[in-house]
């Protein structure tokens, strides 16, 4: 089968298209014939060396499809059943042999581009609203790269929990697909000094809690854009990873809590990763959260998707298909 492998981590140009053998499913896992795969900011993170694997490095977090076999002692899913995963490496490919726990079967009306697309930024959205910072009704967010995949999705659960949103993104095309997933404001943090204008925007209070995914270019006035004991919830390396901060600048910036999650800690269970996404999909099912998919690339052109990723021109949900 194809599938797309790194053997020296470094720029776009190292996702090279191999021929590798299709995998067997292990007990517990589920073979499947891949029809999208989603493209996630972690996999540039593999592909230049950010975060460590052994190479060959397969990339890919998540795709959809249909099971094509299951390994023993799988139940739940049979030959034929239209599913999505995400969190197990190796997407980038023609099939994939993943955990059945880290699968999920579609609800009739979930297309599977949507299911590729929506899986682990929709996950990661709902464990940012519902378990980081539990979002009530009034609370005031600050939303950065709001225009981005996992971005609208946030808004958007945001807003259905009932909170306040102060947005961030680049362009005021970003600003139009923000305010209509549900912000309420939008700072063009390129042109304004976002913590000057959520300070403005909460009559000088601050808000309840940023969630934070561009890194080290925003990290400090992220901060700064907090009222006492709100929450920085940095969940991203989109500028760069953040340096080391002082345990003492969190007191002096008015007692605030910091926090650097990850959906592996939140999706860690069977339980917990099959509530998380069944709610995704149900609200994909019901019209409460819409997916918007920027585009569809072929899976050789993954090197091209990457470099769109990067350079900021894409809005939403980046697709392959091999
Ligand atoms: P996005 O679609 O959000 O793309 C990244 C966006 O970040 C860009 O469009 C851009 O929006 C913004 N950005 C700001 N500065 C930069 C920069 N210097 N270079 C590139 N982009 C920049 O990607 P994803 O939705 O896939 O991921 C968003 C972030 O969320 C990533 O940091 C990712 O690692 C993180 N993430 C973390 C998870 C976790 O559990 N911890 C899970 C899933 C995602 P703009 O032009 O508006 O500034």
């Amino acid at each position: 089968m194809k599938a797309i492998l790194v053997h020296t981590p470094g720029g776009p140009e190292q996702l090279q298209l191999s021929e590798i053998p299709i995998p067997t499913p292990e007990p517990g896992q589920v073979l499947i014939k891949i029809s999208y795969i989603g493209v996630n900011y972690i996999d540039t993170y593999f592909r230049t060396g950010l975060y460590k694997a052994d190479p060959p490095i397969a990339i890919g977090m998540e795709a959809s499809g249909t099971v094509e076999a299951v390994g023993a002692g799988v139940r739940n899913l049979a030959p034929g059943d239209p599913v999505a995963y995400c969190m197990a490496r190796g997407s980038y490919a023609e099939y994939a042999a993943v955990p059945a726990w880290q699968t999920v079967k579609l609800p009739s009306g979930i297309s599977l581009d949507t299911a590729a697309a929506a899986l682990l930024q929709g996950m990661t959205a709902h464990y940012l609203t519902h378990s980081t910072f539990s979002i009530k009704a009034g609370t005031t967010a600050l939303i950065h790269a709001a225009a981005g995949g996992t971005g609208l999705l946030l808004v958007q659960m945001a807003k259905l929990l009932g909170a306040h949103i102060i947005a961030t993104c680049s362009t005021p095309q970003k600003a139009e697909l923000a305010r209509q997933a549900g912000a309420d404001e939008v700072i063009l943090y390129k042109d304004q000094d976002f913590a000057a204008e959520a300070r403005r925007l909460t009559g000088g209070r601050g808000v309840d809690v940023v969630y934070d995914s561009v890194g080290a270019a925003t990290f400090h006035k992220s901060l700064d854009s907090l009222r006492p004991r709100g929450m920085l919830v940095t969940f991203g390396n989109a500028s760069g990873p953040v340096p080391p901060v002082e345990p003492l600048l969190l007191s002096q910036k008015g007692s605030l809590f910091l926090t650097r999650p990850t959906l592996a800690h939140y999706a860690a269970t069977e339980e917990e990763f099959q509530w998380r996404a069944a709610d995704v999909l149900n609200w994909i099912a019901l019209g409460r959260l819409r997916v918007h998919i920027f585009k569809t690339y072929p899976l050789a052109d993954a090197p091209q998707a990457h470099r769109d990723l990067e350079s900021r021109a894409t809005t939403g949900k980046l697709l392959l298909k091999p």
